[in-house]
């Protein structure tokens, strides 16, 4: 079977480092708070191109923080509206209405899946105080556009990083375009912990020095507590495996490259849209989404013959029960992508065998 994701074999391809580091922390006798998640901290600062990295407990948590820190320093209150992309994992969505803001759905780019730079401007009111842009799939949402009017409006600029860890735009980490970037760890992602873990970076001293506190119950001295925070910590096991991974990801990306060449050079199917990509600096491919119109049955026909494939995502957020207000919204473009979209195996360990059968596969389907 080829798998959608061999996260036991991603592992393996660094685990000797990877034991050699949990092994460490074994030892140690320190498992949070400790010279690993600052080691990793640092690292993964210098990494993005940002003055701070701040680890929290997951990716969502990371993007909460980003808001709930802008609440705290005055710059956002609840009720402000902050402009998000329609199409996107629920997460991006559940950090604004988390902190009792206004999530403003903005229709993607049918060639990129990314916010449409051309349809932020007509969304923005007197209450919106930030633009949420999502680096969906692993490709970098960030235009010049978008970075212009987020000054001419006085907005804030935050990223979710969650997919794209690497990625870059004119030479510059997708995480460090923005006043802020919120990045997770979780297992599948291209920077993946073995567990959940996530972190901020930003320039910004002041949201770092709230959301360091925000994220450790609210304080920043022992005892002493500034804010109704919570327990978010990254712990010295997660950071030390990512610490071995960080050193490993533009490898790792590049693998995922190459895959996505062999995908978009071989699949010849007229029914089936591959990605479009206008720089290849600018993608780091998180997922290879194809867009078919009857991507359940190519899903299942997949499936009969041995290869595992994954919707991202099937039900778009404005027709999830969560936010059945929404549900009457009508968003075409994001609609079409929720309904077609289907994604193929990709990793920095799948073989050329097993890459050119999924192609083999998807030539041959007929429907
Ligand atoms: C994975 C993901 C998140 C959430 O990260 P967790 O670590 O799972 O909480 C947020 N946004 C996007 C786009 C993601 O893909």
């Amino acid at each position: 079977m080829i798998k959608f994701l061999d996260l036991k074999k991603v592992t393996e391809s660094h685990g000797d480092e990877i034991k050699e580091a949990v092994s460490r922390v074994v030892d140690s006798g320190w498992y949070l708070q400790g010279k690993e998640v600052e080691k990793f901290e640092k690292d993964y600062a210098d990494f993005i191109g940002t003055n701070e990295c701040i680890t929290c407990a997951n990716g969502l948590d990371a993007l909460i923080w980003i808001l709930r820190a802008y609440i705290e320093l005055g710059i956002m209150k609840p009720g402000d509206e902050v402009i998000v992309p329609a199409n996107t994992y629920i997460a991006s969505i559940l950090a604004i209405t988390e902190n009792g803001l206004v999530p403003v759905l903005v229709e993607p780019d049918i060639t990129t899946y990314q916010i449409d730079p051309d349809k932020i401007e007509a969304a923005i009111t007197p209450r919106t105080k930030g633009v949420l842009i999502v680096h969906l799939y692993g490709q970098c949402a960030y235009t010049d556009k978008i970075g212009e009017l987020c000054k001419k409006y006085g907005l804030k600029l935050i990223e979710d990083n969650a997919q794209a860890h690497g990625c870059k735009f004119n030479g510059r980490r997708t995480g460090s375009l923005g006043d802020a970037a919120g990045h997770s760890f979780y297992p599948g992602k291209n920077l993946g912990a073995l567990g959940d873990a996530g972190a901020v970076t930003t320039d910004d001293q002041e949201l770092a020095t709230a959301i360091r506190a925000l994220a450790n119950y609210g304080s920043s001295r022992k005892y002493v507590f500034k804010y109704t925070g919570r327990n978010s910590r990254m712990d010295e096991i997660q950071a030390a495996v990512l610490d071995v991974k960080l050193r490993h990801i533009d490898e790792d990306n590049a693998r995922r490259k190459e895959v996505a060449r062999m995908y978009i050079e071989g699949i010849t199917n007229s029914r089936i849209v591959t990605p479009t990509v206008k720089d290849w600096d600018a993608h780091v491919f998180h997922i290879f989404p194809i867009l078919a119109d009857n991507r359940d049955a190519l899903h299942d026909y997949l499936a009969d013959n041995g290869v595992q494939t994954i919707s991202h995502y099937p039900i778009p957020p404005h027709k999830q029960e969560c936010y059945s207000d929404w549900n009457s919204w009508s968003f075409p473009i994001s609609e079409r992508i929720h309904a077609q979209e289907l994604s193929l195996p990709i990793s920095p360990v799948i073989t050329d065998e097993e890459v050119n059968e999924v192609i083999r596969l998807i030539n041959a389907w007929q429907d």
